[in-house]
């Protein structure tokens, strides 16, 4: 069999390609952190960070990843015993849960087949069976399962309530349209690694005026993630912010603005399509029920052994796709169509899952999956 070069191209839903007018950035010389030039930078970075939330309120940075701002979220926001409502519809709602086990809530499960999207009227029942319910937390891309939830819906729900809504959008912001003021979103956490653009390292939380009523009552212990320190020292950071990191993200949220905000979700969308336009093409069966723009989740097919999709993308064909995460493991396989990403990489994903889909033995018509997205592609480009 003919050796071809092997690029390497990654097609997973975090860490996402980094630009390089990107990369060139985090490679600038590490300044001093307490310096004026370094404090100005810092307050336009976080003043425009309130661009992609399309919030007023102020946003923080942390040295973390995006679990790092969860765990802050929920530090600050919960106090051992309080009632909180948890969704968990995959392995970032577990995520919630075990954080707020950890700092002892009084936990209201809503329990969902993996795949599945919580509605607003399930929200909405909770609430009315728990009415000292607290603080609600949910996933607005479960990127486990490739499923958005319709937030918007459930903000409409808790917005009048004295209940604080809390969103993971660490896979979901600007790939999913999110409004946090105009819908009532209370506080929203992401990561830099994935719509962002960025390498792995930054965190950013912001709250609103409500949720911080909660933090300043919070009895749950905590120091790092202390968000009243990173109030108080604003746009300073209580500890070594990551210097380097903030450079990055400067020039992310500078792009980003550039190129406005609803062009970028709408970039994800039309990603997003043509990939599940690629799959039901294949013949093959998208796992979520309500599919995202962050990730496609498609369900492995009868007869074929899943852990091999993936392995063989990347082994073979250098492109990395991410497989099925805990109890998904070797059931589905998840194509990313998240930041830095353009139509061609989701022809390049495409094609090396026909190739590989083919080795597997898995009976389809070569071409069929490319052909569709490049249709949806067409009509984006050429009009037709
Ligand atoms: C990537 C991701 C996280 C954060 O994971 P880290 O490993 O801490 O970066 C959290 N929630 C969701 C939905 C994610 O996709």
């Amino acid at each position: 069999m003919r050796k071809f070069l092997k690029k390497h191209y990654v097609i997973a839903p975090g860490p996402t390609p980094v630009p390089n007018e990107i990369l060139t950035e985090g490679a600038k010389e590490t300044i001093h952190h307490r310096t004026p030039q370094f404090m100005a930078l810092m307050e336009e970075t976080l003043e425009n960070a309130k661009y992609v939330f399309q919030t007023k309120n102020t946003v923080y940075a942390l040295a973390s990843t995006g679990t790092g701002a969860m765990e802050a979220a929920v530090a600050n926001l919960v106090s051992p015993g309080d009632k909180v409502v948890v969704v968990v519809a995959g392995k970032f709602g577990e995520r919630w849960k075990e954080l707020c086990q950890v700092y002892g809530a009084n936990i209201v499960e809503i329990a969902l087949e993996w795949g599945e999207a919580v509605t607003p009227e399930r929200i909405e029942k909770a609430l009315r069976d728990h009415p000292d319910a607290k603080v609600v937390f949910t996933t607005h891309c479960e990127t486990s399962t490739g499923t958005t939830i319709d937030l918007e819906g459930i903000a409409k729900v808790t917005k009048d309530k004295d209940v604080v809504l809390v969103t993971d959008a660490v896979s979901a912001l600007c790939a999913e349209p999110l409004k946090m003021d105009e819908w009532g979103v209370d506080v929203v956490v992401t990561g830099s690694q994935k719509a962002l653009m960025l390498p792995p390292g930054l965190a950013l939380i912001t709250l609103n005026e409500k949720a911080w009523k909660l933090v300043e009552q919070s009895k749950s212990p905590r120091y790092y993630f202390d968000l009243r320190e990173y109030k108080k020292s604003y746009p300073d950071n209580p500890y070594t912010p990551a210097v380097n990191m903030i450079y990055m993200l400067n020039k992310s949220l500078k792009m980003l603005k550039e190129e406005g905000i609803e062009n970028v979700w709408e970039r994800h969308r039309v990603l997003a399509d043509a990939t599940r336009a690629a799959v039901r093409a294949l013949g093959l069966e998208l796992f979520s029920k309500r599919p995202s723009n962050v990730v496609t989740a498609v369900k492995v097919p009868e007869g074929i052994d899943g852990k091999q999709i993936p392995k063989i993308m990347r082994d073979k064909y250098g492109v990395t796709i991410a497989g099925g995460q805990s109890k998904l493991k070797g059931k589905i396989f998840r194509i990313a169509h998240l930041g830095y990403m353009s139509p061609f990489d989701i022809i390049t994903a495409i094609t090396a899952l026909e190739l590989t889909l083919k080795e597997l033995g898995y009976e389809f018509e070569l071409g069929a999956g490319v052909r569709a997205a490049e249709s949806v592609f067409a009509k984006e480009f050429v009009g037709e």
